[in-house]
């Protein structure tokens, strides 16, 4: 199930396994699952779905595009993208160049109703949408049963059944944090959680479905930074801490894994749709910011552990 981008994707969801890990007795079935250490004395913010879409929490205005530096013609930053329900603002925050960075290629892609990553939890959840006029109708599912026969079939996009599309990574904590040498290389296994009921109205066992979403770990992976990194800014302020991750939500650099890992927790979050926590790793001289993002977390995702930055000791301002 899922539709792929690129030939290393394919095999990271043969790694995955998707025929052979099922959830018993329920309904969804899931490829990947993994244990999650939590971190306590971290500052916690939650998206919840009465709130979608409303502007529940804005932060002080930065001054500043969060990415480049840029000073001129600032516009608000969602920490959580709107079209995934986001709710926490953060005021003169991006530039344009860098907010058509952040938002056309990177949250465009996976927003995007017809093939991105989180397009069918957004149909299905109805979150948020710019335009919504252009929400889809119906969508296709081209679904290929064992012998090599192709169908097409076109629903309604309201019934596409419900998946959520995520990654973990081969380690779990990012590089930084193992003294690891930074990577352009993305190890690690696609990620997906599906209502099988739902799906079995239109497919039979051992049918592939395709037509859920196109992920790319590399894009994926930006979005998720993005989102640590403007969380990081709102609640510490830039000036406290040295960022890791411009370059990478630009981008600049591949080293994504250098500053993000991914794991499954066993249960699913029931408190909100998405969870952030975000804190000071005070193992580490001086201590790194650390944020998880977990989003669509009451259905069991992934959570992601990034390393935003590290503290500046030369600025005085209260942390
Ligand atoms: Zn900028």
């Amino acid at each position: 199930m899922g539709r792929f981008v690129g030939n290393y994707i394919l095999d990271l969801a043969r790694r995955c396994g998707v025929e052979s890990m099922r959830f018993s007795a329920a309904s969804w079935r899931c490829v990947i699952s993994s244990s999650l250490c939590c971190s306590s004395g971290f500052r916690a913010m939650a998206v919840f779905l009465d709130g979608l879409g409303k502007r529940v929490k804005i932060f002080d205005p930065v001054g500043f595009c969060i990415y480049c530096g840029a000073k001129d013609n600032l516009g608000e930053e969602h920490i959580i993208p709107l079209g995934l329900g986001g709710n926490l603002i953060l005021p003169a925050a991006s530039c344009p160049t860098c907010s058509d960075i952040t938002g056309r290629q990177v949250e465009g892609a996976i927003l995007n109703a017809y093939w991105g990553a989180h397009g069918v939890p957004r149909l299905r959840l109805n979150l948020p949408t710019r335009n919504p006029k252009k929400r889809p109708k119906k969508r296709s599912l081209k679904i290929m049963s064992p012998n090599g026969e192709v169908r097409t079939i076109t629903i309604s996009a309201t019934d596409i059944p419900l998946a959520f599309l995520g990654m973990t990574t081969e380690h779990h904590r990012p590089g930084i944090l193992r003294g690891a040498e930074p990577t352009d290389r993305f190890r690690g296994a696609f990620w997906l959680k599906y209502n099988d009921q739902e799906l079995r109205k239109y497919a039979k066992p051992g049918e592939t479905v395709e037509g859920i979403g196109k992920f790319n770990p590399f894009t994926y992976g930006r979005m998720i930074c993005k989102i640590a990194h403007a969380l990081a800014t709102a609640e510490y302020g830039a000036e406290s801490f040295k960022p890791f991750l411009p370059d990478v939500i630009l981008g600049k650099s591949s080293h994504l894994t250098h500053y993000l890992g991914a794991q499954v927790s066993p249960a699913p979050d029931l408190q909100g749709l998405h969870n952030l926590h975000i804190g000071w790793l005070e193992t580490a001289v001086p201590p790194y910011l650390v944020a998880y993002v977990r989003l669509f977390c009451n259905y069991g995702t992934p959570d992601y552990m990034i390393v935003v930055g590290q503290r500046r000791l030369d600025v005085a301002r209260p942390l």
